[in-house]
């Protein structure tokens, strides 16, 4: 019923709750003790939601298909590089997306998830940033 009812709503508040069990099940501890905090809050000034970039021109339903390329950087670092082509909360301080790591490996194996490092006020520029968001 709600999400027949509001679904502009809906659509973020299904993402921070995949978000949640993503970093509750798979992120750092430090990550875990840092965010979950903004998502598990009553509080609305603390609260985070979360947005996931999965979707590519030439992967919807057919998730293996996406090209956006992962580039090691340093550590546990990576540049993504393409075009992402929908996301209900783009302006989420919480991002993850889906980036091709292995180039020679098709369909979902060769793809990884990454984790935009979290932005409270992600409006602002973030320093070494190159992503632009089209509307
Ligand atoms: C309201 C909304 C919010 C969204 N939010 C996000 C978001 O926040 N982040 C994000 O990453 N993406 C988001 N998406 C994108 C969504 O994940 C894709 O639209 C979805 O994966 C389908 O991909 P597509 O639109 O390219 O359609 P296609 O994959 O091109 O499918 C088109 C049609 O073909 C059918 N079809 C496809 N493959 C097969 C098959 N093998 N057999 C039979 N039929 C098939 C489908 O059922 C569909 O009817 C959102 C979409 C919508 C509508």
């Amino acid at each position: 019923m709600y999400a027949a009812a509001e679904s502009g709503i809906y659509c973020p508040l299904c993402m921070t709750d995949g978000m949640a069990q993503l970093i509750d099940r798979h992120a750092w501890q430090s990550d875990r003790d840092r965010l979950l905090p903004h998502i598990y809050t009553n509080d609305p000034t603390q609260f985070y939601t979360g947005a996931m970039f999965l979707t590519e021109k030439s992967g919807g339903s057919d998730v293996g298909a996406n090209e956006v390329q992962a580039t090691h950087l340093y550590d546990d670092y990576y540049a993504l590089n393409g075009e992402k082509w929908f996301c209900s909360n783009a302006d989420a301080p919480l991002i993850v997306a889906l980036a091709r790591t292995r180039p020679d490996v098709s369909g979902t194996a060769g793809l990884s998830i990454f984790f935009d490092r979290a932005h409270p006020t992600r409006r602002q520029p973030k320093p070494n940033r190159s992503d632009t968001l089209e509307r």
